[in-house]
């Protein structure tokens, strides 16, 4: 790499990333950070974020948001030109059509403009919401100046898919991406904080096993009841999520876990797996077979982003 080389953090307000924040700042280079806010974020890791500066030293956090403006249009041309062909009354297209005015949420205005949330299988949520807007808004003006080293907070012991990335590779975007702490086990990431005397995310305290998403779409049975124990002004959000947008797609229904069907519950098609009845279920020490299968099947995370921008629970 040449001296002319700009340096990038992409930082979550979680562990793994603020070691590298840290890890930037001793090694006494100039650097940018960066954060993609999904808007569907906790209060605490934005503040966390907006305070990282000031306690360490190090340079202020930069953040992106994804705008679905352009999408939202289209598709609403889209609802209002082919959903009458297709049969569809006109009141729900016209309500489906006044839904698609942008929000400024980018998680729900992705998921509006889409007609549907992301699920373990259509991850696009990763890509939309933190790959796009840092690549298009940060890395790519970058790019003219020079070249640009992208730092991740990847570890291999995460997950079996983040161990069989590389330490170092060229992203699509032009930029190279290096794993810094990709060999580090999770007691050096607590002893970085602790080094820097750095309290971390106050999410973990709390039992949260991943800072992100709130919730996160590949969460946790246990993930999932201690965000609805601790922080159900989430869940109501994203039970009004859910009712906007059902609203806005011809099947009238949408809920943010992917809908099991429940052989006891065929006459509900669509409704059983609504955030409030995966809460209880959640609440559960047994029972809910179909919702276990789903949820047993996350290997702790899911995300299979290249760039790793979404944090893996421990
Ligand atoms: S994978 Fe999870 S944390 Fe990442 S953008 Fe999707 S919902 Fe958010």
């Amino acid at each position: 790499m040449t001296s002319n080389v700009q340096h990038l953090i992409s930082v979550s307000g979680g562990k793994d990333s603020t070691a590298v924040y840290l890890m930037a700042l001793e090694s006494g280079r100039p650097f940018r950070a960066v954060f993609a806010d999904t808007g569907n974020e906790h209060e605490l890791t934005l503040e966390y974020l907006a305070r990282l500066p000031e306690r360490t030293g190090g340079p202020k956090i930069e953040t992106v948001r994804a705008d679905f403006t352009l999408q939202l249009a289209r598709h609403r041309e889209y609802v209002l030109r082919e959903w009458p062909k297709q049969g569809i009354p006109d009141q729900v297209v016209q309500e489906a059509a006044a839904l698609h005015e942008p929000t400024g949420n980018p998680f729900l205005d992705l998921c509006i403009s889409k007609g549907r949330f992301p699920s373990r299988m259509a991850q696009f949520c990763t890509g939309e919401l933190k790959e796009i807007p840092i690549t298009t808004q940060v890395v790519g003006p970058m790019l003219k100046g020079g070249p640009v080293l992208q730092w991740l907070g990847i570890r291999a012991e995460e997950s079996a898919n983040r161990a069989m990335q590389p330490r170092f590779n060229r992203h699509e975007s032009g930029s190279m991406v290096w794993r810094p702490i990709f060999r580090w086990e999770l007691a050096q990431v607590w002893k970085q904080h602790s080094r820097h005397r750095l309290a971390p995310n106050p999410l973990y305290a709390m039992g949260m096993g991943r800072v992100g998403c709130m919730p996160c779409i590949n969460c946790r049975k246990s993930e999932l009841r201690s965000i609805a124990d601790r922080f159900p002004d989430h869940i109501d959000r994203i039970e009004r999520w859910e009712n906007v947008v059902s609203a806005a797609n011809k099947r009238r229904s949408a809920t943010f876990f992917p809908a099991v069907t429940d052989p006891t519950d065929a006459e509900r098609p669509g409704t059983y797996s609504r955030i409030r009845t995966l809460i209880e279920w959640s609440r559960t020490t047994r029972g809910g077979r179909q919702f276990g299968m789903f949820f047993d099947e996350q290997p702790g995370g899911g995300c299979s982003s290249d760039l790793g921008l979404c944090e893996v629970a421990s």
